[in-house]
């Protein structure tokens, strides 16, 4: 699992602990030490989950967490709060601040990547090594493999993404806006006929183990992996 992960910390020694620690993890930290330089970060280009210190100068943690969940680009991006003490996390809990997570500092490496993977689990699947199957199609996003009942299917890297992604979030309809956000990246300026160039290459690749059934177009909507 590689993501890219904004660290708002003021306190640059933890700063670059963090930093450090994502990195060995396999992630790529940017990193903020105020509120305001986490927002412009995050308005150049969405990371896929936000560590966020409560106590900033200036604006709050909790302002940032505010502003994020109150912006339709910005909403679904999954925040863990970094508490310094056990009674402000306590504090924090209280507080609507929509935060997935809080950890207490100071914590250990193995805790904070347990934490961060939890809530990638839980909020972007597609970010996670796990190994997903559906209806006999089976995807090893570590080995890079897909194969359709034990047989191997070749997919160039979109191809690649945007099977994992809808494996990852089946039974439910994308719209191509959608599907661009999530599998193309955020403000990145594709047609949205594009989509139905790959999954057209999708659908190619998945024929002829008859797996391509399971990939639905809904009309004047977007597109579906159903269980057949
Ligand atoms: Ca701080």
């Amino acid at each position: 699992m590689s993501a890219t992960i904004l660290v708002v910390e003021d306190e640059p020694a933890i700063q670059e602990l963090i930093a450090y620690n994502l990195r060995q993890a396999g992630h790529q930290p940017l990193c903020a030490d105020s509120a305001e330089q986490a927002l412009r970060l995050v308005s150049n280009a969405l990371p896929d989950l936000v560590l966020l210190d409560w106590m900033l100068p200036g604006a709050s943690g909790i302002e940032v967490a505010r502003r994020l969940r109150g912006d339709k680009r910005t909403r679904a991006i999954p925040i863990i709060m970094l508490t310094a003490r056990s009674e402000e996390q306590d504090k924090l809990l209280g507080l609507d601040t929509g935060a997935d997570d809080y950890i207490t500092k100071p914590f250990s490496p193995r805790e904070l990547n347990a934490r961060i993977k939890a809530v990638l689990r839980r909020r972007a699947p597609q970010m996670t090594d796990d190994v997903v199957e559906i209806s006999g199609l089976r995807l090893d996003p570590v080995g890079h493999r897909v194969t359709g009942n034990g047989e191997n299917i070749n997919l160039g890297p979109t191809e690649f993404r945007l099977l994992h992604f809808l494996l990852t979030h089946p039974q439910r309809v994308h719209s191509r806006a959608q599907l661009l956000d999530n599998v193309w990246g955020d403000h990145v300026f594709v047609e949205e006929r594009t989509v139905d160039v790959h999954i057209r290459r999708l659908r190619k690749a998945l024929e002829p183990e008859r797996m391509d059934r399971l990939i639905q177009t809904v009309r004047g909507t977007g597109y579906r992996l159903s269980a057949s």
